[in-house]
């Protein structure tokens, strides 16, 4: 499959249109941007690391029953998927409370919750994404009643699935956000990526943080962490095909 023009830089990834006009190609790079892109730098290796546990745990997911864009990894940072429609929600599943949620309820980080909570953000930089609900997103015509129900039953089936999988890696999994797009017949399947970009990855023993906050907090040896968690993540896989 060729790459034909830029569709989009966004940034952690470019987006390439083909040759095929229900499919994309994605490529990530090592660029890195926190609090709606105040902060920007390199992790060295991000991009490739990020674009194969991406495709392994949409994988997975696919086996277990949950449709997602992926086709097929090109090269180190490159994989074609299929073309959607984003929905325009950043879709956050959270466990633990950390980051946004224990500043706005004043809720120590690592709080269990008896149960995983859902909330929605309007994906729109300029507004710097704004919290909704469902309601919402409706009014604001950004997905219909029915596709918003089976984003809710996705994004917790998916939950289910990468914790019980982040487990047995050693990794507890805090938080993530996914996002969903429609295909041009309407499906609603799950989009972008799954990353340590995208998703809070604590050791379940030292509860030492695996993820971009190593970033965002400057906590140092973001890198290591990006490949140990990758490591963790391959050796589990290997361990399963025997
Ligand atoms: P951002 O737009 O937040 O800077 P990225 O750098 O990750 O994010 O850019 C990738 C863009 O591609 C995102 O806007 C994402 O919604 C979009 N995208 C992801 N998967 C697909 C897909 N299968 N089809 C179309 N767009 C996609
Ligand atoms: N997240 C993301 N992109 C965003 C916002 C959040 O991938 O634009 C992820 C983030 O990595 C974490 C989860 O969503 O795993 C919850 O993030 P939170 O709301 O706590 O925001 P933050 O602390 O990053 O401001």
């Amino acid at each position: 499959m060729e790459k034909t023009d830029q569709l989009y830089e966004g940034k952690a990834k470019k987006v390439f249109k083909t040759d095929n006009p229900e499919m994309l190609i994605v490529s990530y790079k090592d660029d890195a941007t926190a609090f709606n892109g105040l902060k920007k730098g390199t992790i060295a290796g991000k991009g490739v690391i990020n674009n194969k546990m991406s495709n392994l745990l949409m994988q997975h997911l696919e086996s277990q029953g949950i449709p997602t864009h992926f086709i097929k990894e090109l090269n180190d940072r490159e994989t074609l998927v299929k073309k959607v429609n984003i929905l325009p929600l950043e879709v956050i599943i959270r466990n633990i409370a950390a980051g946004s949620f224990s500043k706005h309820y004043g809720v120590p980080e690592g709080k269990v919750f008896e149960s995983p909570t859902i909330e929605f953000s309007y994906k729109n930089d300029e507004l710097g994404d704004p919290l909704c609900n469902s309601y919402h997103a409706i009014a604001l015509g950004l997905c219909s009643r029915e596709e918003i129900e089976t984003v809710k039953k996705y994004a917790f089936k998916i939950n289910d699935l990468l914790k019980a999988f982040w487990s047995e890696c050693g990794v507890t999994l805090v938080d993530f956000k996914i996002e969903f797009g429609r295909l041009s017949d309407g499906t609603v399947v799950l989009a972008d990526e799954i990353s340590p970009d995208t998703c809070r990855l604590w050791d379940s023993e030292t509860g030492k943080k695996l993820d971009k906050d190593r970033f965002r907090r400057d906590l140092g040896n973001v890198e290591d962490a990006y490949h140990e968690v990758m490591v963790r993540l391959q050796r589990s896989i290997e361990s399963k095909k025997g």
